[in-house]
């Protein structure tokens, strides 16, 4: 089999954005993944106009819109006395300004797209039940073996392999990753009637809407599923010193409950919706200067996990999708310098999201007492203007050329 190809371990969304990115150039990829059948979960996720800037990049921003809803505004609540902290709407000056819209879709349905269209693709080879295990190198090409022993060769590799990459760990080689001791309670409930009363906002189904208080914070936003129905999304974040990175806990409502004994009553009433409850503890690592190995390069939650507090994880994944394909444009002897680019012309960026959506989790999330205070006063001073200046450097980049030498 001809070696000009590119190698990508994990189908995930890094994986699949990856894959379709470097075949709209003609290019041959081959996916690698572990499980046998990818299912995404069954929850929502906020893509901001950087994400629908790489989709386009990619050319797959069409078919993510035909899902998305797109809400009227960013809210952020006192969890306990109810008021209004800030709003930041999402259209008219937002989507002039930053060129795209904010949405929000389901995890699973974004996948599904993405899985589609690799599978159409003639350029696009997807092998299942595949550990990728080890990988080895020469000076034209790189081979990574399976845990079963399989090999596949092929001229660059890019490991979209997730949180506890095995690339990266021979890459980089920094252990397990950090919890932050933060567990997200997590919840997805049809959108009944009843339900969308609950919902505050003007209008009704205002958007994504996050409600503060000392170590802790409810959000709640409505996404479409895969088969087109309305879902309310309740997550709970609850700083609670978690040292083991658990995931899937059956909780209680009433266990949800008891984490926010002062929750005002609309907040309460919507929380109490919630059902099927799952728990995940929230992981992230630190930035790391390393982020490739000759044709080896990670991308995605494999090269800068992050805490969901900027709600940039996918986003930025998409941002790497589109310029890994860009570069990897080019002939095999190339493949070292332009995985290089790559890798400068990310990390930065990338760098900055991690550590900011730590410290959003300190400073904006979950303060107490005089930080607090001081959060409140700047929020509701902020106009539309001032909220949208602060989201700009994020929200606004759009440039998928950088790295490119022309
Ligand atoms: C419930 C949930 C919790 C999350 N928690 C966090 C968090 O705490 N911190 C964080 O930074 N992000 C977290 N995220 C965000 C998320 O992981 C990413 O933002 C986003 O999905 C992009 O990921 P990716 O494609 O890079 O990696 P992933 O979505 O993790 O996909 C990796 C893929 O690689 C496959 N794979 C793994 N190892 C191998 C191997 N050896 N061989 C072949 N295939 C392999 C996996 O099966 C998977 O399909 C979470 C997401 C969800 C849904």
């Amino acid at each position: 089999m001809s070696t000009d190809r590119t190698l990508v371990v994990g189908a995930g969304l890094g994986g699949l954005a990856t894959a379709l990115s470097i075949a709209s150039r003609g290019r041959r990829v081959t996916v690698l993944e572990r499980r046998q059948a990818v299912v995404e979960p069954d929850a929502g996720t906020q893509l901001a106009p950087n994400a629908f800037h790489a989709l386009d990049s990619i050319g797959v921003g069409r078919d993510v819109r035909e899902r998305a809803l797109l809400p009227e505004a960013l809210c952020l609540r006192d969890a306990a006395t109810g008021d209004p902290l800030a709003r930041m709407p999402l259209t008219g000056t937002y989507r002039d300004r930053f060129g795209a819209p904010y949405a929000v879709v389901d995890r699973a349905g974004l996948h599904a797209v993405l899985m589609a269209l690799c599978r159409a693709s003639e350029s696009i080879e997807l092998v299942t039940g595949c550990a990728v295990a080890w990988y080895e190198q020469d000076a034209r090409t790189v081979t990574v073996v399976s845990e079963a022993g399989q090999r596949f060769t092929g001229t660059a590799l890019v490991a979209a392999d997730g949180i506890r990459s095995t690339v990266r760990r021979r890459l980089v080689g920094d252990g397990a990753p950090k919890t932050s001791g933060d567990m997200v309670y997590h919840a997805v409930v049809p959108l009944t009637d009843a339900a969308t009363a609950l919902l505050p906002g003007e209008p009704g189904l205002d958007g994504p809407t996050a409600w503060l208080a000392p170590g802790r914070h409810f959000v709640h936003f409505v996404h479409r599923t895969a088969d087109g129905r309305p879902v309310l999304n309740l997550g709970v974040t609850h700083e609670q010193g978690v040292s083991e990175p658990v995931v899937g806990l059956p909780p209680d409502t009433s266990h949800v409950l008891g984490l926010f004994p002062d929750l005002a009553d609309s907040a309460r009433r919507l929380l109490r919706l919630g059902t099927g409850w799952r728990t995940w503890a929230l992981c992230d690592r630190d930035p790391v200067e390393r982020w490739t190995d000759h044709r080896v390069a990670l991308l995605g939650t494999a090269a800068h996990p992050m805490l969901p507090y900027a709600v940039q994880g996918v986003s930025q994944t998409l941002e790497d999708a589109a310029v890994v394909g860009r570069l990897l444009d080019c002939e095999a002897a190339e493949v070292p310098s332009r995985l290089s680019r790559y890798a400068a012309a990310r990390r930065a960026r990338a760098h900055r999201a991690q550590q900011v959506s730590r410290e959003l989790g300190r400073r904006l999330f979950h303060p107490s007492g005089g930080p607090a205070r001081t959060r409140d006063a700047m929020l509701t001073s902020l106009t539309t203007e001032e909220l949208h200046d602060k989201v700009a450097w994020l929200h606004g980049f759009r440039d998928f050329a950088e790295g490119d030498e022309s």
